[in-house]
This record gives C-alpha cells, sequence and structure tokens, in this order.
C-alpha cells in the first residue's frame, strides 16, 4: 500500500469551515487508493494563548507542566478533524503522539524524536481509516508527555512519513510553497517549483521561517520528498528533495536574519584549545552562536567574532567576559544592531564570481559589510541592522532572482545517491532517529591562503577585492572577514594552490590602492571540512570539534560554519593529524 502524510498547521485549521476542507483533502486523498495519516497543528493561535495563561500563572512554569498543558492544542485538533471525516462519510481515528508510539527524550519543551512505532497506524489503515495524528507531541520514556519545540509538527509530519515509507509528506500552511526570499519584503519574490533539503536547511537557519529546520533534517536523513502547498488552493506548490531546481543558477534564495549581535573577542592567543575554551563557555550557557568567524592571527594573536540573536546578548556577553579573562585575550567588543544577509544555492559552488557579485550588489547601494563567511553552498554578511531590507532586495535584484531559471530541471522524486542510501541505513541503526550523522569528514590540500590585514571597514572594500581577483579569471574558495580594530577588518580567503601568484599579484595591487600593507600569505594550507545532519541543533558538536582539535594540539586558523558543513583551516603539515584526530572522534557517527 502507498502512504501519504499530509500536514495542516495552525491556520489551516483555524475553523469548522477550514477543517472541514482539510478533511476533504485527506479524503481525497483516500480515494485515489493512498493509506492516509492526517498531521494536525493546534487551531489558529492556540498555542500562543496557552503560553500566555501560563505566564499569568508564572514566569517559570515547570517545563513539564509545559508540555502538559501545550500538548491540548494539538489534542483538540485531532479530535474534530475526526469528526470531520466521519460527517465526510469516511472512516477516521485520531490518537495523540503518546498512543501512537511518539517516543522522545526528556528534554521537555524540545525534544527529540528517538523513535516511532508503526504498528498502531497499520492497523488502523487496514480497517481503512485514515489517521489523525495530533503533532508537535511525544512522550519519554517514562511516560511523561513532551513537545517538540514550537513549530514541531512539520517535523511528526515528516517523521512519520520517514517511517511509514510514505510516498511523499504534503505540508498544507497558509503561503503557497517555499519562495526565493520573504515576498512580504521583497515582493518580486518567486515561488519555488522545487529545492533542495540542504538549500532549504541553510536559507531556514539564515532566516526564512517556512518549516521546522528538524523536519528538513528528517526529510534530508530519510529520503522523504516533501511538498509545501497552500490549503487554500491547489497549486501544486515546492517539492523539497535531494536535487535543487536548477544546477545552472548558482543561487536559489536569499534570506535575512534580522536581530543579531556581533561579539568580536580581541586578541585571543593564538594556540590550541582558544577557540574551544571562548565556544564552551556560551554553549555552557545554551546560547546558539550563528556566524562563526576566526580570521589568520598576526602576531600570534587572533580576533574571534560571531553572532548571536540578539535576545541572547546579555548572557553571551557575560560567557566572553569569563572566556577573556581564562583566555588572558585583550577584550571585546560588540554590536547589538546588525542583521545577516545570506545568499543560498547549490549551483554557486561550481561559478565564479558569485560572491563578488553579492559584495558588489551591497557596494552599489553604499551597504558596509562587517562580515562575511561562505561555506560550498552560502555566503552570508553582516550589516548594520538600519540597511538590512534594502540589503535583501538589492541581492535579490542582482541574482534576479525573480526570473525563473533558463532550465529548469523536471520535477521528479529524488534519485538516491549511494551517500545518501549509506545515511539511511545508518539512521536505521542509530538509537535515535533525530542523532546527529556525520556523512562527510573531508581533507582539503589543494588550497593556498592570502590575508589582507587592516583593509578600511567601508562600503565597497570587499566587493574591490574579489572584483580584482574574478578580473584575473581567479575563483576563491572560502571567504572570511572579520571585524578588525579601530576601523580596519581583515579579510582572508582560500585559493588554488596553482593560483597563488597571480592572485598574491592582483591582491597586492588592491592593497596598494587601499593603502594597507602588503598582503600576507601560506602557499599550502589544510581545510577540514566536515558535513553532516543535525549540525547546528545538536549544539555539542562545535565544542566537540574544537575539544579533539585542541586536545591534538592543532592550532586552527580560520573557522566557518554552516548549517550543513563547518570547515577548519589549519597548517599544511598538520592536515592529516587533524583528519585523524576528527574521524576518530566523530567514529560513532560517521556514516
Ligand atoms: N502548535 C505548535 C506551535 O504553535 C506546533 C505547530 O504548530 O507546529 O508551535
Ligand atoms: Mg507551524
Amino acid at each position: 500500500m502507498f502512504v501519504i502524510v499530509q500536514k495542516f498547521g495552525g491556520t489551516s485549521v483555524a475553523d469548522s469551515a477550514k477543517i472541514l476542507a482539510a478533511a476533504r483533502k485527506a479524503i481525497q486523498a483516500k480515494r485515489e487508493g493512498y493509506d492516509v495519516v492526517v498531521v494536525v497543528s493546534a487551531m489558529g493561535h492556540t498555542t500562543d494563548l496557552l503560553i500566555d495563561l501560563a505566564k499569568q500563572i508564572t514566569d517559570s512554569p515547570s517545563p513539564r507542566e509545559m508540555d502538559m498543558l501545550l500538548s491540548t492544542g494539538e489534542q483538540v485538533s485531532v479530535a474534530l478533524m475526526a469528526m470531520a471525516v466521519h460527517r465526510l462519510g469516511y472512516e477516521a481515528v485520531s490518537f495523540t503522539g503518546a498512543q501512537i508510539g511518539i517516543v522522545t527524550d526528556s528534554t521537555h519543551t524540545k525534544a527529540r524524536i528517538r523513535s516511532i512505532s508503526t504498528d498502531r497506524l497499520k492497523k488502523a489503515f487496514k480497517e481503512g481509516k485514515i489517521v489523525i495524528v495530533a503533532g508537535f507531541q511525544g512522550v519519554d520514556e517514562q511516560g511523561n508527555i513532551t513537545t517538540l519545540g514550537r513549530g514541531g509538527s512539520d517535523t511528526t509530519a515528516v517523521a512519520l512519513a520517514a517511517v511509514l515509507g510514505a510516498e511523499r509528506c504534503e505540508i498544507y500552511t497558509d503561503v503557497d510553497g517555499v519562495y526565493t526570499t520573504d515576498p512580504r519584503i521583497v515582493p518580486e519574490a518567486r515561488l519555488l517549483k522545487q529545492i533542495s533539503y540542504e538549500e532549504m536547511l541553510e536559507l531556514a537557519s539564515a532566516g526564512a521561517a517556512v518549516m521546522h529546520n528538524r523536519s528538513i533534517e528528517f526529510g534530508k536523513k530519510f529520503l522523504v520528498p516533501i511538498y509545501v502547498r497552500s490549503s487554500m488552493t491547489d497549486s501544486p506548490g515546492t517539492l523539497i528533495t535531494t536535487e535543487p531546481e536548477s544546477w545552472t543558477q548558482p543561487v536559489c534564495g536569499a534570506a535575512m536574519v534580522k536581530n543579531e549581535a556581533r561579539i568580536t573577542v580581541q586578541r585571543v592567543p593564538d594556540r590550541p584549545g582558544a577557540a574551544m575554551t571562548l565556544f564552551s563557555r556560551i554553549a555552557a550557557r545554551n546560547i546558539p552562536t550563528d556566524m562563526i568567524v576566526q580570521n589568520v592571527a598576526e602576531n600570534g594573536e587572533a580576533d574571534i567574532s560571531f553572532t548571536v540573536f540578539r535576545d541572547d546578548l546579555p548572557g553571551a556577553l557575560k560567557a566572553v567576559a569569563e572566556a577573556v579573562q581564562e583566555l588572558g585575550a585583550g577584550g571585546y567588543t560588540y554590536d547589538e544592531n546588525v542583521s545577516k544577509i545570506s545568499i543560498v544555492g547549490m549551483g554557486m559552488a561550481q561559478q565564479p564570481g558569485v560572491a563578488q557579485k553579492m559584495f558588489a550588489a551591497l557596494a552599489d547601494r553604499g551597504i558596509n559589510i562587517l562580515m562575511i563567511s561562505t561555506s560550498e553552498i552560502k555566503i552570508s554578511t553582516i550589516v548594520e541592522r538600519e540597511r538590512a531590507e534594502e540589503a535583501l532586495r538589492a541581492v535579490h535584484e542582482a541574482f534576479r532572482l525573480d526570473e525563473p531559471p533558463e532550465t529548469l530541471r523536471p520535477v521528479q522524486p529524488p534519485a538516491q545517491p549511494s551517500k545518501a542510501k549509506a545515511a539511511v541505513n545508518y539512521a536505521a541503526r542509530m538509537a535515535g532517529m533525530e542523532d546527529l550523522i556525520i556523512t562527510g569528514l573531508d581533507l582539503d590540500e589543494s588550497q593556498a591562503r592570502i590575508t589582507l590585514a587592516g583593509v578600511p571597514d567601508r562600503p565597497g572594500v570587499a566587493a574591490r577585492i574579489f572584483d580584482q581577483i574574478a578580473r584575473a579569471g581567479l575563483v576563491v574558495d572560502m571567504i572570511v572577514q572579520s571585524v578588525g580594530r579601530e576601523g580596519k577588518a581583515n579579510v582572508t580567503f582560500t585559493i588554488p594552490q596553482t593560483d597563488l601568484d597571480r592572485c598574491l599579484q592582483a591582491a597586492s595591487a588592491v592593497a596598494k590602492a587601499l593603502g594597507c600593507p602588503a598582503p600576507s600569505s601560506s602557499p599550502k594550507v589544510a581545510k577540514l571540512s566536515l558535513s553532516g545532519v543535525g549540525m547546528r541543533t545538536h549544539t555539542l558538536l562545535v565544542r566537540r570539534m574544537f575539544q579533539c582539535l585542541a586536545d591534538a594540539k592543532i592550532n586552527v586558523d580560520m573557522i566557518s560554519t554552516s548549517e550543513v558543513r563547518f570547515h577548519v583551516v589549519v597548517e599544511a603539515a598538520l592536515g592529516r593529524k587533524a583528519l585523524d584526530a576528527l574521524k576518530k572522534e566523530f567514529a560513532d557517527v560517521l556514516v
């Protein structure tokens, strides 16, 4: 039998008419011959109202009781949805997460799914019933009700699709699908026909809040085709799968995280373990770090910059103050009025000049870039918050994201690459369905590094540097711009070793024109890349990675992180050693 999972969000079940409309969609799939699971969210703003009620009683409700409370919202929806199906003349049965056997860990209010049993679902299918399941909730091994975190119904739906081997998971919501950027800010934004899991994950962490990120991780790990579409129309929406919409288009989307804060720790002694000390202090306070940028050291000292959500700034500053003490670092600076603007696309890795184009778009508007970090499929910049929306529009326009790509890939179910298949098999063996997996650990020894130190921190500088380099026909790999001191920034990038001489010439010319010191370089560096699923949500990973390198006495020269990949650059001679250390450290989760 073929299974379809359909998920209806809060706005799609906000009143009785909408519940009936949703029930009709489920019945239609049933009539087409599918076994149907319907996952529902709480009606409208129910969850917010419940949170508000709790707040009226106490400022610090017990997380266990919070879950007890919040799970009631979805319980209301499932019962009504089952009644709606009945009224339309079909059979249906509703279940809570606990009843269906969604077992989670015990982290109340943000529990992770460990396993799902399919017995009860399959029995109901045999009886010809449409199965209605409460989203966002589960039960821990001690029988306590848990919830998966705000927006978690998406994750319930894709997880159910994964364990049932569903043909697809349909996410019905109040938007038509996934857009190239937020249409409320950029009205020209285009609806994507298709997007890859990786792009979707990067866009979500870059600020596009279309779906619960963990649901995409489930999709990627278990190869579930996910359709995001409107519950009000019959439009096909966006398919999230292994392949991008187009390989010829370098960028598929742009996004903004509006409220970020930037912190720079200055003059960190350049020795193994320094980054570890800093980030474990922050992790100890449970504060997620977003963009981490470490530039090459000068005089045995490096500056490390990173961003956090603005709300987390006070806590992060406390952690930083402690770390500065412990490390004997020079001090720290911060800026609480910044935003992150990112572009994402699987096609960018193959094409020269993508970063340059983004920097030029910002430079043309006189928007200063405060920080840069790149990975294979994402380029992120930090800009002043006041200019952020304008920056997003500029970038969207520069890449003509409003126009469909020339060569559209046919929208098709994913071909299963062997690595991804291995991941599926591996995940099946794991203790918990949401456990971290590392799918790739690579060492690239073909790169050289160039650093421009003390470049003026004003609009157009990055554009100028990378324009010169692009003009010389050179393709840059990893770019890191960190916040410097006294209005100066440092820009470091890696390039193929064979291009070093030509690139140095171009870089020297720009340095001279900008009135800054001659570039420094290293003819050979080792770049280590770690890719996987759940890298960002498993916050301990960063710490484990830095700890392991510190234990091996390996100094980290450059860092850049994204949702699906972490990169560190170390001295060439230490590349092998670093790779072995990481392999050993992550042996248990490496696919
Ligand atoms: N009702 C929950 C929330 O509002 C879960 C969900 O809607 O996905 O966060
Ligand atoms: Mg939702």
